[in-house]
């Protein structure tokens, strides 16, 4: 069995991330695709784990290489998926995550017919306000464009198969592990409208899917 692409997108204070670990620590069978990047690296982050850090050079070159899936600018630096970071995973018939913004997620979801895409997004405007917020370091001026970007994120969720609301994180990891797991045995149609754009704009913070596309 070949593997399957999933996307996970989700605007900035969604908890993106900690989602991501929960599943590839509770699921062996998926991996993490490693990015590249422009951002200089913050502490902690290491060179071939989190992403690959490459300079603006390097990274146009292997843009006219062919050599990614999908790239995309966010706030000011590049990044992007190369085929080689999903490809050999595939191939072995281990599942990939991409953890990625929406721009590339629509790339994605033009180049890979088999790609399952993900949206996670928070339970009110008032909880992505609070988590930007609660980071410290984000001043109120980023707070604002970062919820300007959200909401720009927000009117992509067309594009996607899947909708995963984190209230509590657990939660949205057995959410995500149980969207894998139907896809790989052919069932999603078995999870029903759970994870449907329909039943989330009936359940959603009134203010939040007020957000989604009409
Ligand atoms: P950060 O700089 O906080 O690590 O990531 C910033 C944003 O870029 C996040 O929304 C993250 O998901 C997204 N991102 C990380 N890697 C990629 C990638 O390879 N492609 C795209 N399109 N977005 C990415």
């Amino acid at each position: 069995r070949r593997g399957v692409p999933f996307v996970l997108s989700a605007p900035s204070g969604a908890g993106k991330t900690t989602v991501c670990k929960g599943v590839i620590q509770r699921d062996p069978g998926v991996v993490l695709s490693v990015s590249h990047t422009t951002r200089p690296p913050r502490t902690g982050e290491q060179d071939g784990v989190h992403y690959h850090f490459v300079s603006a050079a390097e990274f146009r070159k292997l843009v006219a290489e062919g050599a990614f899936l999908e790239h995309a600018e966010y706030s000011g630096n590049l990044y992007g998926t190369s085929w080689a970071a999903i490809d050999a995973p595939l191939a072995r018939g281990q599942d990939v995550l991409l953890e990625i913004e929406t721009e590339g997620a629509r790339q994605v979801r033009e180049r890979r017919r088999d790609a399952h895409l993900i949206f996670l997004l928070p339970p009110s405007l008032e909880a992505l306000a609070s988590r930007l917020r609660g980071r410290g370091t984000e001043r109120s001026e980023e707070i604002d464009r970062r919820l300007a970007i959200a909401r720009r994120e927000f009117a992509m969720a067309g594009l996607f198969d899947s909708f995963v609301v984190n209230e509590h994180a657990a939660r949205a990891v057995d959410d995500v592990l149980a969207i894998v797991a139907a896809m790989r045995c052919g069932a999603l149609s078995e999870l029903g409208d759970r994870f449907s754009l329909a039943r989330l704009r009936a359940t959603l913070d009134p203010a939040l899917a007020a957000w989604l596309p009409g």
